[in-house]
């Protein structure tokens, strides 16, 4: 999978948001290290706190069938019924990724026309990991 068919994939996911609140829609795509697909959208939810990310569903969703191991992860985000802007992750998001990642895993970030690769250590820098404890 070429980074723009990932890029693409975290589009479409974009297209399943549940996001009546805030009307921003995203999608992300991650892609295991044996070339596996777990995509995501954010799901929003009335108590506000109760809502998860795009890139932590498509995390959880790998986890949750038994995957550890990932390639790269992509995301697309913006205002609902808008082309997609750049969408960062959540600060939360960054530290759920650092669990099962290391610093040099890239990111994919933009749309699947622009975007921009950045590292996992980029976005959290001095992440709290097992190494921790
Ligand atoms: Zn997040």
């Amino acid at each position: 999978m070429t980074e723009r068919e990932l890029m693409q994939a975290a589009q479409d996911a974009r297209k399943n948001s549940y996001s009546p609140y805030s009307h921003f829609c995203v999608g992300a795509a991650l892609v295991t290290k044996s070339g596996k697909l777990y995509t995501g959208c954010n799901i929003e939810n009335a108590a506000y706190p109760a809502t998860v990310c795009a890139e932590r569903t498509a995390l959880f969703k790998a986890v949750s069938e038994g995957e550890r191991a990932f390639q790269m992860l992509a995301v697309v985000g913006g205002k609902e019924g808008e082309t997609a802007e750049f969408c960062s992750p959540c600060g939360v998001c960054r530290q759920a990724l650092a669990e099962f990642c290391p610093p040099d895993f890239p990111v994919l970030l933009g749309t699947p026309a622009h975007f921009e690769k950045y590292t996992l250590g980029e976005l959290l820098p001095h992440s709290f990991t097992s190494e921790n404890f």
